[in-house]
């Protein structure tokens, strides 16, 4: 028995869109299938403007940019995060204030963020963690008192929900991830969505070098030159081609993820009951886009012994993100709080596989050795 964490899924029309995309001749940024990616996001979940991206961390990138960082500049985000979710914002120079986790769930604890906020700060990153939704309200509330902006990093959240509007669509702008470990995928990729009209106009100068070449393709301009600083953000129409062939089996590879998801919720909810361990908590304002199945463990050796137990049975399981304010990179300029909710999320979360192609069998299966683990089988 060999089971992976990720397996990518491909829905069978990948390669036709790529020789589609190949046969109109033009295969750089923009072409028939991003736009086709474009409309959907837009039309579907309503962002104001969508721009594909080559990853979510390019998509920060821009949205660093796009806020205007400045050295010395602020930026309120969770430590329990990837690396890219606050490395963008350093490059421009900005100084990271980590928030601690919440208890109940790894998003950002909201109730701690007002007491960061200084004359400095500029933008509040909520992450939506495994898929499920931060606490909007509370986030805007604070942006709005506090002129902040807030940038979502949605890698994971695709298709969810917070109080019935689309991920993504509550902050100023939001971030996508489509690398091949998230639910929909095209190896590497990503989006920026922008839901602020006034972010539109530069987000697409950005996304071009720092030039207003896709106004000049609309017949806005009549000619395009060098108008602001920018980068090449925007991917081949090939990655495009694939992404579409995933985005017309969004609803199928979400119920497909949901069945897997409450397998596993079913299967180990006796140990959560029984005080061993923490399952995942969909708060009442949040949907679940099955993008993770995760355990919170007692404490980390409970938790290695249990990937030891796994990985004797061929199953992958694996832990996640180390609190960043602990990084060798970045400890040095923390200023010293304690986050023990990141801590122990760094310490005792475990993300079990979950993919397309895993069989009912296979799920209940590592269930059963779950259970066998701590003796409740
Ligand atoms: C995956 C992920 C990213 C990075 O996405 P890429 O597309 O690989 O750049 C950023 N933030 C979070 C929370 C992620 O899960």
């Amino acid at each position: 028995m060999n089971i992976p964490f990720n397996k990518p899924y491909f829905t069978g029309k990948e390669t036709d869109y790529i020789k589609e995309a190949v046969a109109t001749g033009k295969i750089s940024g923009d072409g028939i299938f991003t736009r086709k990616c474009h409309n959907f996001f837009e039309k579907r979940y309503g962002f104001l403007k969508t721009l594909l991206t080559t990853s979510c961390t390019d998509a920060l990138e821009m949205a660093a940019i796009l806020c205007n960082i400045e050295p010395g500049d602020e930026v309120i985000a969770p430590s329990y995060t990837f690396v890219s979710t606050v490395n963008a914002f350093v490059l421009r120079g900005a100084k990271i204030v980590f928030a601690d986790s919440d208890e109940l769930v790894p998003n950002i604890d909201v109730s701690k963020i007002g007491s960061l906020i200084t004359p400095k700060t500029k933008v509040i990153v909520p992450v939506h963690y495994a898929g499920t939704a931060c606490n909007m309200d509370v986030i805007l509330d604070l942006a709005k008192e506090h002129s902040l902006f807030v940038v979502e990093d949605a890698a994971q959240a695709i298709d969810s929900f917070y109080m019935g509007k689309p991920l993504g669509t509550l902050g100023n702008m939001a971030t996508f991830s489509f690398h091949e470990t998230k639910n929909i995928i095209s190896g590497e990729g990503g989006m920026l969505a922008v839901n602020d009209a006034a972010f539109v106009k530069r987000s697409e100068i950005i996304r071009e070098k720092g030039t207003n070449r896709s106004a000049f393709f609309r017949g806005e301009v009549d000619k395009y030159g060098w108008v602001d600083i920018g980068s090449s953000f925007l991917p081949s129409d090939i990655i495009a081609a694939f992404l579409y062939a995933q985005l017309e089996h969004l609803e199928e590879i979400q119920s497909r993820r949901k069945i897997i998801w409450d397998i596993y919720y079913d299967g180990l909810k006796k140990l959560e009951t029984k005080g061993i361990l923490k399952l995942p908590c969909i708060p009442k304002y949040a949907t679940n886009n099955y993008h993770m199945f995760y355990l919170v463990c007692e404490n980390l050796v409970s938790r290695s012994n249990l990937i030891n137990h796994l990985k004797q049975q061929g199953i992958m399981a694996v832990f996640h993100y180390l609190s960043l304010h602990k990084s060798p990179f970045y400890s040095k300029f923390h200023d010293g709080r304690n986050l023990p909710n990141s801590d122990r999320y760094s310490d005792c979360l475990l993300r079990l596989p979950l993919f397309y192609e895993l069989s009912d069998s296979n799920v209940e299966m590592i269930v059963d050795s779950i259970l066998s683990f701590y003796r409740q089988k």
